[in-house]
């Protein structure tokens, strides 16, 4: 492993320059803005909160059934409010066809990923809220290809209401059900494209018909731990579940798995984390690739353990999915096992992950690179 240790690290809590910007869309706003926006095209603007309506209440893209809009009107205001933010490339299904993975093209051409998972008991898509990341994690396929840029509001929410759509129109085996379910663990570092997340979080978690009405506490975002921005999102109300994608309790090791940590120690994420905890109420996950003789051994769980035995935490071990070329793999039965009895034994909630959608490149920026190579 020869992970360079960065110098400085920049956090971005602005969109960066876009080389082209992606076209604005009403989910790019709040709802009061909605109406300035629409006004500003030359609607009226109550037109704002009536395609709001069809776009989070009813799932609707087609303008033909928007009759409280003059018919004449329907398509232009439609292609303004709501424009195409992302167009289908390719989607792979298994598991009987309740996981699928959508490659979706943005307006610049760029690719991004994401997962619709259908359970027993919900349903849940996980996003992308970046094109590429920038955090270098040298076990995700999404980090290997560097940062392209960051989403746009409407760019991450649309990834949403398409797989709302698709579960209300019943393009899942058992027929219509609803979206239930929210991850930010795709492609990106979400608290890297700051403004744009907790846009999306609004629109995914305001009441119907300014948002989609899903409750927060089936959101979850998932942080390499950006320290800043968890202290920042615990303060906007929001109350989502937050997600640290920890993978090793030391420092030493940490440093090269999630380069970040020579920015933000493992105490400062965990701290962080608590704080988050402390003001929303809601118990957060560790996340932890278990990767074969790399960070798996028993002192680690040991250490883990020790370390969040009187936090209110639950850790997701998650057997590494081997990116192409990847000279890491995931650990062995007995080893995951004797891990999992370790972090039990003082009293540390512990799942492991089941790993849906190997087979069709589920795992973090597979398939947008394995299409990449084609094209
Ligand atoms: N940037 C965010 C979201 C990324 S993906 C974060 O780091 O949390 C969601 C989870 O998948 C993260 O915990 C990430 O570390 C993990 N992951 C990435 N590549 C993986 C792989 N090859 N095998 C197993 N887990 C992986």
């Amino acid at each position: 492993m020869t992970t360079e240790r960065p110098t400085e690290l920049k956090l971005v809590f602005d969109e960066p320059v876009q080389r082209k910007k992606a076209p604005k869309h009403l989910a790019d706003f709040g709802p009061a803005e909605r109406k300035a926006f629409a006004k500003e095209l030359g609607f009226q603007p109550f037109r704002a909160a009536q395609v709001a309506t069809h776009y989070f209440s009813h799932l609707s893209n087609n303008p033909d059934d928007w009759t409280d809009i003059p018919a004449a009107e329907r398509q232009a205001i439609a292609d303004a409010l709501t424009p195409k933010m992302i167009e289908l490339v390719t989607t792979r299904t298994t598991d009987g066809g309740m996981t699928r993975k959508d490659l979706w093209k943005l307006h610049d051409g760029v690719l991004v990923e994401s997962v619709l998972m259908r359970y027993s008991d919900r349903t849940t898509v996980c996003i992308s809220s970046q094109a590429g990341c920038g955090m270098n994690c040298p076990f995700c396929a999404t980090g290997q290809a560097g940062l392209t840029r960051n989403l746009s509001a409407a760019e991450i929410t649309d990834q949403i209401v398409a797989a709302a759509r698709a579960c209300a129109e019943g393009e899942m085996p058992g027929g219509p059900t609803r979206l239930s379910n929210i991850v930010f663990m795709g492609m990106g570092e979400p608290l890297a494209n700051y403004n744009a997340v907790v846009r999306t979080l609004h629109n995914i978690t305001d009441p119907n018909p300014d948002g989609l009405g899903i409750s927060a506490r089936s959101v979850v975002v998932s942080t390499v731990g950006l320290v800043n921005g968890i202290e920042k999102l615990m303060d906007e109300g929001i109350n989502c579940t937050l997600a640290v994608s920890l993978h090793t309790p030391d420092d030493e090791l940490r440093d090269s798995l999630v380069p970040i940590n020579n920015r933000f120690k493992v105490r400062e994420v965990l701290a962080a984390a608590d704080a988050y905890e402390k003001k929303t109420g809601r118990r957060y996950s560790i996340e932890y690739a278990l990767i074969r003789d790399i960070n798996d051994q028993s002192w680690r769980s040991d250490l883990l353990g020790r370390l969040l035995k009187n936090r209110n935490a639950h850790v997701n071990l998650i057997p590494l999915n081997p990116t192409p070329g990847s000279k890491w793999t995931a650990s062995r039965r007995e080893d995951e096992a004797e891990f999992v009895r370790i972090l039990e034994g003082y009293g540390v909630p512990v799942t492991v992950r089941d790993t849906r959608g190997r087979e069709i490149d589920g795992a973090c920026g597979q398939l947008a690179a394995s299409e990449k190579e084609k094209i």
